[in-house]
Order: structure tokens, then sequence, then C-alpha cells
């Protein structure tokens, strides 16, 4: 038996959300009653309100313990005993990325919780579990049948190691190289080729090696995947309950999330569905994580701790020995580089399934030269021919742009009036359907003025196109145009606008799949994840855009943004007509059109890695930005290049120097965003070692240099550690 604890004579080190930049980037202590281990949930005294607070380790190093008054010091208000305690693993990956994207541990680790245990009590969270308990005893009582099934999902065999499907060569020797290899793979599959297939295998085989073993499985975005999620729950839900299979993404309910988190954290639930945010899942029995589409830009979080669920999942794995399979028919360059053969360095193992299933073929891509065609043409003549083509042979097509609204600027036709946003850099969008003027980056929307509001001429015209426009122009050139039914053409557009209200994307969705729409008209939106059967044409209208961005990772997006759009077309192999994919462009020549022509990502792959080697960038470096936001750019600016010039100063930032390029303070691409100045600086090493300890040190010099009074006007300020968008 243990010592009976000493009444309130218990330090206790608690993580609450402290705001990011406070001086108390540490855990705060309190007192308690009984010694309460690392992990458990608490509520705790902060000023004058009552948090929520992770108990965290009494750290050793800290020579503030010794100073403390315990008379001071103020009593944990509540234990929320009714559940385990938060695993070191969990708080270890709570630490490990607080301290990689230089933020506090508090912050990240309250983020990582679900927002509405931060108003329960004690009594409320053991109503909740119990009620949880019951449900699912029931349910596991009753007959299990799976919740939702697709016409994709394959029927589920009792047995999940024997699916229905009979897998191929290649699926096989992927999955019988994950059972013999530790990992982290990277799954490189051609679109269609059975990635999915592949990602269930693994996961029914190692749920099925231990009772309790549990599974991440991350996807982009959960809305635009339905199909991955039903095809899981057809598969998991017969085997475990329709409570072992749960979701996890911001679109659930405070009260949804909270279940399936808690469902995750006490190991009912053996397989977890989720965006980026799941990487922090509490999963104790975690066995395996799978990260799908590994390259997509939205497993960076832009906000808060900056962080990348790729990267943390990967670390995740490390700490936890669990297996991990990233997938993707395009790698992100990094993921690439590290599956280069182990002699070379790879750290990744590479699996590959080059083959599409079936007689599903990948399309034929087409490039139409613009520099030949009619100077103001949106659609070329011989991709209007191929669509009405594929209208009259009861086949669909999809065309996309990556522009939502009408048009992007208007402008008045005698002066030099535009309709640019009054409190951004950027051009207020014209949308034609409610005669607006919106900014996409601020919200401001008015109505369409009736005259230029400099000069009073009534004749302002749109200048460019959107999505909304562009599906008005086809309308017209396939006027005239029927379906093999006699029927007109049917256009439909699905972008962030046609999709805000709820159950407005399911129900376009559901239109396109039962073939009753001909003519698919979108963003980027319409290009990632979705199982269209019928498309057999797609066309990118005017992708050349990215060619241009002074973003290195531009070509990168787009190969794999195309790469994945022309992915749509082709997958129902009782289409036998060859599929398509359209680029008009202007650099029909250009390399990365070559690749795509061959679908060739490793030769892309190549000519990029080999360019950004040259260039010194990742991932043969390593980048930091820290961004500012102030009243004027010249303060935003003036407090990068202060802090810059104190790093060289000062004495422990000044010997890290060596390995570090700090470039000039400039404006970001989008100088202003309603009313304030964004400038950026960035830094650079070959080590990312070194990276990491001259930010470690270089945050308290930041904190300092904000506290200048020539920095008045910085409203805040922000590192980016591995920034995606440059
Ligand atoms: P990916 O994830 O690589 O795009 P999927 O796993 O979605 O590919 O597979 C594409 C289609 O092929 C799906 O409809 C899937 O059910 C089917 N499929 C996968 N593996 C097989 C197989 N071994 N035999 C028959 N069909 C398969
Ligand atoms: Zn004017
Ligand atoms: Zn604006």
């Amino acid at each position: 038996m243990p010592e009976p604890p000493v009444p309130g004579n218990c330090l206790t080190r608690v993580l609450v959300h402290t705001p990011a930049h406070s001086q108390m980037a540490g855990a705060l202590s309190y007192w308690s009653e009984a010694p309460l281990p690392p992990g458990t949930l608490v509520r705790v005294p902060l000023g004058q309100r009552e948090l929520l607070g992770v108990v965290w380790s009494i750290d050793s190093t800290s020579a503030s313990d010794a100073t403390l008054d315990p008379a001071k010091l103020r009593p944990v208000t509540t234990v929320l005993d009714a559940m385990p305690p938060l695993s070191a693993h969990w708080r270890d990956l709570i630490r490990f990325a607080a301290s990689y994207y230089q933020r506090a541990a508090g912050e990240v680790a309250l983020a990582a919780l679900p927002p509405q245990l931060r108003d329960m009590s004690s009594v409320q969270l053991k109503r909740r579990l119990k009620k949880l308990a019951t449900a699912t005893a029931k349910r596991t009582q009753a007959v299990v049948k799976p919740a939702t099934e697709t016409d994709t999902a394959p029927t589920p065999e009792p047995d999940a190691a024997t699916p229905a499907v009979v897998l191929t060569q290649e699926q096989h020797q992927a999955i019988s190289q994950f059972h013999q290899q530790p990992g982290p793979f990277l799954l490189f599959g051609a679109t269609g080729s059975g990635k999915t297939e592949v990602f269930m295998h693994c996961t029914a085989a190692l749920l099925a090696s231990r009772p309790e073993a549990q599974a991440l499985v991350m996807v982009p975005e959960i809305n635009l995947t339905p199909q991955l999620e039903a095809r899981f729950k057809a598969r998991f839900c017969p085997l475990y309950g329709t409570d072992a299979v749960v979701s996890m993404h911001s679109g659930m309910s405070p009260a949804q999330r909270l279940n399936s988190w808690l469902a995750a954290h006490s190991g009912a639930a053996r397989v977890v569905l989720g965006t980026r945010m799941a990487v922090f899942a509490s999963m104790p029995q975690l066995q395996l994580i799978v990260v799908d589409e590994e390259h997509d830009p939205s497993y960076k979080s832009s906000e808060g701790a900056r962080y990348s669920a790729r990267d943390l999942a990967i670390y995740r794995g490390h700490l936890e020995g669990a297996k991990v399979m990233l997938g993707s028919a395009t790698p992100s360059l990094e993921s690439w580089h590290h599956s280069r053969p182990a002699e070379e360095g790879g750290r990744y193992l590479r699996l590959e399934m080059p083959s599409r299933i079936g007689r599903g073929q990948l399309p034929l891509v087409r490039r139409v030269d613009m520099n030949h065609q009619p100077k103001s043409c949106i659609i070329s003549a011989p991709l209007l021919a191929a669509i009405t083509q594929r209208i009259a042979r009861g086949e669909q097509s999809m065309v996309f742009l990556n522009r939502r609204g009408y048009a992007p600027v208007l402008q008045c036709s005698d002066c030099d009036w535009k309709s640019e946003c009054p409190h951004c850099s950027a051009y207020r969008v014209f949308h034609k359907i409610d005669r607006t003027l919106r900014c996409h980056h601020c919200g401001l929307s008015e109505r369409v003025p009736r005259a230029c509001p400099a000069c009073g001429n009534p004749d302002i015209t749109p200048l460019g196109r959107g999505t909304e426009r562009l599906e008005e122009h086809l309308a017209e050139l396939l006027a005239g145009v029927q379906r093999p039914d006699g029927q007109p053409v049917r256009i439909v557009r699905i972008d962030a606008d046609t999709t805000r209200l709820k159950g407005a994307l399911e129900s376009q969705l559901a239109q396109v799949h039962t073939g009753e729409v001909d003519v698919l008209v979108g963003t980027q939106m319409i290009a990632k994840g979705h199982d269209f059967r019928r498309i057999t044409l797609v066309a990118a209208v005017n992708p050349d855009n990215a060619l241009f961005s002074s973003d290195f990772r531009a070509p990168e997006r787009l190969f794999s943004l195309l790469m994945q759009a022309a992915g749509r077309a082709g997958r129902d192999e009782t289409v036998t007509n060859q599929s398509e994919m359209w680029l008009q462009t202007f650099l029909p020549k250009h390399p990365l059109y070559e690749a795509l022509k061959k679908h060739d990502y490793p030769a892309f792959a190549a000519s990029q890695l080999k360019e950004r080697q040259q260039a010194a960038m990742p991932p043969f470096s390593f980048q930091a930005l820290i961004r500012a936001e102030a009243r004027s750019q010249e303060a935003a600016q003036g407090f990068l290049t202060l802090a810059s010039q104190a790093a060289s100063s000062q004495s422990d930032t000044a010997t890290l120097l060596t390995q570090i390029t700090l470039y000039p303070a400039v404006p970001m691409s989008m100088a202003r965003i309603a009313n304030i100045e964004r400038a950026q600086m960035l830094v650079e090493s070959p080590s990312r070692t070194a990276l990491q300890r001259f930010l470690n040190a270089w945050q308290g010099v930041l904190h300092s240099t904000r506290a200048h009074p020539e920095c008045k006007g910085v409203i805040r300020w922000a590192i980016d550690v591995d920034p995606h968008n440059i």
C-alpha cells in the first residue's frame, strides 16, 4: 500500500491553454490533495477563470520549483478521473509537436482535445461515458449492419482477412512487403490501382492480430471522400460493431466529436478515420497509421501550431511502434525523396502499384496549343467538339478552372477603376448570381455599383473568368446539343459557392453519380478523390498560371492536381471508349505537361528534385517563415529586421547563425488583408537540427524584440516551420 498522501501537499504541474506568446509557456503549478498521474485531465483556476488542463510531468530541470511558495499555489478544482489518463506516448507527441513547431505545449495539447471537454464537469463526463458504454453494449448485441454502403463498396465478407475482392499481383506484393518490413512505407500507386484496398487489407490484418489493436486512417478532407469512409465502415463494422469505426473531423458537431474521441481513447474504436486533427487522437493501442493522399496540402495546418499531420504521423509511428503507410499517386517530393533506395539514404520503403485495376486505362492526355486559337477563346473548338461528342454518347465531362465567381475583376472601360478591395491587396470578385462584388480574403461583400464609382461611366465590364462565367459560357456553346434521350444538355457547377449549404455538395455529387449531369464544371474541389464512374473527359481550361508562380511548390501542386483530375476519368470498365484529359495551354511543350502526357510522375519528380537540389531548396534544405502582422508594412518589416539584427548580436543565437541564412523581410504575396499589413522573413538551413536549435534560441529574442518600443504597431507574429506557401 502506498503512503497516504499528505493533504494539500502534492505539487502538480498542469498544462493549460495559455495565449500563444505569453511568458507562461510551460506548465503551471497547483497543489492537489493526492498525487495525480501525468496525463490526468483536471480543471484548474487561472485568474478569474477555470480551465481544462492536463497534468504534466514535474520538470526536474525547472529551477523555479525550489522557489515556489506552496502557500501561494491554488488547488486543482476538479479531477476528471472518470477516464484513464492520456498516455506517455500521447504526451510525448504533444511535447514534440510543440517544440518542433515552436508553440506552447499547452496550446497544442488543449487544441488536440475535443472542445466540448473544456466545459464539462466531472459528473457530466461520467454520465457521458456511461451512456456511451451502454449504447455500445446494446449495439454489439444487436445484429450489426454497415451504417452506410455505396455501390462502389465491395460487399463485406464475415472475415476481413478474406475480402470480397481477389487481390492483384501488385496488391499482393505491396501487402507482403508491408508485413515483412518495419516501414515507414510509401505506397506509390496510380489512381485506381487499388490503394484503398491495400489500406483496408493491412488494417484488417493488424486488427485481427490483437484484440485491442487500433488503426488511424487519415484523409485530406473527409467531406470530399465519403466513399472511403463508406468503404471502411462496410468492411469493418460487420466485424467489430458499428461503434468500432469512428470519424474525426471539423465538420462534426461538438457532441459527435467528443463521442469519437472518447471511443478512441477508451479503445472501443478500432478504426479512427479522420482529417489532420486526428493525428493527435488518443489511441492507446495504436498499431497502424495510414495517410491517404499524403501529398495533399490540407495535411498542413495553416493556423495555430502549423503542424504537418503527415510528418507527425511518421514521428508518432516511430514513437509508438506503429506501422505507418503513406499513399499517393503523386507523392510529395519530400516523401518521394525519403523513399529513394536505402543505399542512397532513403528512409521509407517505396511500394509500387503502377497498374490500374481491370481494363480501366489511364486517360490519353491531349494538349491544345492556345497560341493557335482565337485571342479571347475560352473553350477551344477541338475541346468543344470532344465534349459534344461525349454528350451524344451519354458520357460525362468534367471541366475545371481554379477560380470561383463570375469574373475576378470588374473594370471601368473609361478610367482606371478596378474592383479593388478597400481593405486588402486584392480585387473583389464579381459574382453574377447575386450581383455582388465579394472579397475572397476579408469577406467584404457589396452590390455591384450601377456605374463606375470613380468617373460615373455606366459601362463597367467583367475581366477574366471564374467558374460561374465558365458555366454560363458552356451553356451557350452547348445550347443546341442533345443527350441521347433527346433532352437538352445538363450542366452543374460545383465549387465553394454552390456548396455553401449543408447537404448541397452531397446532392450535387449524387446528380453526377446517377448520370443526370452531362457536364460538370468546378474548381479543384471536383478534381480530388471522387469516384465519378462515367466521366470520360476531363479538361483543365487554364492551368498555366501555376507555372509562373513565385512559389517553388506551385509546379508540384499543379502536377498532382492534374494527375488527380486525370484519375477521375475512365474508371468505369463498362465504358470502353478511351478517356481523355485535355489541357488548354500556351506552353504545350513544357516539361511538366510532357511528363503528364506520359503519366510519368517519377520523371517529373526527378526533374523537380534536380532543380531543388541545385537551388538548395527543400527537401535539400530546411525552412521556416516568420510572419508578422502590423498596422503598417513598415512596422511589420521593422519588427522582423530588428529581430534578425538581434539574432546576430546575441551570443546564444549568433553562434548558431553560421549554419543559418536569414533572408530580408519582405511583404507577403497577399500584403494586406482586412487592413492588416503582413510581412515575412525566410529562415533557411542545410541542417534540420541547426534550424531547430536556432528557432528555439530565437524565440526569446523575438519576444523581447516585440516588447521594444519601436515595435508598438505589431499585432502578432508567428513561426511557420516547413512552410508550404512561400
Ligand atoms: P485507389 O485508392 O488506388 O484509387 P481503389 O482502392 O479505390 O484505388 O480501387 C479502385 C477500384 O477498384 C475500386 O472500385 C475498388 O473496389 C476496385 N478494386 C480494388 N482492388 C481490386 C481487386 N483486387 N479486384 C477487383 N477490384 C478491385
Ligand atoms: Zn471609371
Ligand atoms: Zn478584402
